[in-house]
């Protein structure tokens, strides 16, 4: 962010707005740990601000102080509309094109208002009056953080501020291990403890509250695991029929992908994820090293994300997705063998 972008930040926040804070569509620690402190810090200053979420969001972020406020764009579509008319300011946190809100796309693209995107994925669209993206970021709680910095704030960091940003750099960061983890995150991160941040209670009520079917549904998938050790890649299914077995909740599958990169030169590890009532495959995609899976998820699954970690979807069968995707591995041979 440079200093025309800090001027002009500060400025619009010098007034009073109506502000609507948008995270990603099916959105992950960091998306609502930095739309929650990014709220927190711009109520505290005397905005009014509300969070919009395309859908519903998984119960082991429901503790996260205000998340009961955020409203759900599906099962609150008509207040979340209005919200989003009377915005006179909007950001747009953890993604870089409105392809990433799923329903909520057509009514962000006709607001007339400023956009402000704080993101750290690849290749950002140009739909914000400010951008500021990042891809050596952590996180975008991190950004929040220097977002806050910028203007002169972190002064005005509370312990909840510091819970919500805790937790995303947590979360993105597989609690500190990835590449992109720097000691500027591990600094912010001993100040937001400093600031109140709980960092056992955080660690604990994301990571240690599975319920016996997410444990039973985990055991399905690495059953389900096919390693394929010609392409240093291992994948993994999981059909409708087998979430419904065991009982699947929004969230249960989150870090299943990364159990195959724990295999010994394993480099590229994808799960399929079948959902019959959206009527696609969703498919999440990891690697370690150099391999960019963001690309190969742009280029084959109309998705994107980070070098190490992506997403995309598949309008195929669960059966004939694995199948192309298998078939692709030749392509990619060198890479994933050097
Ligand atoms: P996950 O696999 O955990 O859902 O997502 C991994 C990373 O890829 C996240 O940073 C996420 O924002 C991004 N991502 C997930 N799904 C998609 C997608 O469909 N399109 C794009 N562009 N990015 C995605
Ligand atoms: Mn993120």
């Amino acid at each position: 962010m440079n200093l025309a972008d800090i001027k002009q930040l500060t400025a619009l926040l010098s007034v009073p707005q109506k502000i609507v804070i948008v995270p990603h569509k099916n959105p992950d620690g960091d998306a609502i740990g930095s739309t929650l402190g990014l709220w927190h810090f711009l109520k505290n200053k005397g905005q009014e601000a509300t969070i919009i979420s395309p859908n519903d969001f998984p119960k082991f972020l429901k503790w996260m102080p205000g998340a009961a406020a955020i409203l759900n764009f599906e099962s609150e579509n008509t207040q979340s509309k209005k919200a989003i008319e009377e915005a006179t300011l909007v950001f747009t946190l953890d993604f870089n094109h409105l392809g990433r809100i799923g329903q909520m796309q057509p009514f962000l693209e006709a607001v007339q208002v400023p956009i402000i995107m704080i993101d750290h994925h690849q290749e950002p669209s140009d739909y914000a009056l400010v951008t500021y993206s990042d891809v050596t970021m952590s996180s975008t709680c991190e950004m929040v953080y220097n977002f806050i910095d910028f203007i002169g704030d972190t002064s005005e960091i509370t312990s909840e501020i510091a819970n919500c940003l805790y937790t995303g750099i947590m979360t993105d960061t597989g609690s500190f291990k990835y590449a992109s983890t720097t000691s500027k995150t591990h600094r912010i991160i001993a100040e937001l403890m400093d600031k109140g941040a709980r960092n056992t209670y955080i660690h604990n009520v994301i990571f240690d509250t599975n319920s016996p079917s997410r444990l039973h549904l985990l055991g399905c998938a690495l059953k389900n695991m096919v390693i394929l050790e010609a392409f240093n890649t291992a994948y993994i299914t999981l059909s409708q029929e087998e979430l419904d077995t065991y009982k699947f909740k929004k969230g249960d599958t989150e870090g299943f992908v990364n159990y195959g990169l724990t295999l010994e030169g394993i480099k590229f590890a994808v799960i399929f994820i079948e959902n019959k009532e959206e009527g696609i495959i969703k498919i999440s995609l990891r690697s370690e090293g150099d391999f960019s899976v963001n690309e190969f998820a742009r280029a084959h699954f109309e998705g994107g994300g980070h070098t190490n970690a992506a997403g995309g979807k598949s309008e195929l069968s669960l059966e004939e997705t694995a199948k192309y995707f298998v078939n692709l591995l030749p392509n990619y041979k060198k890479e994933l063998t050097q």
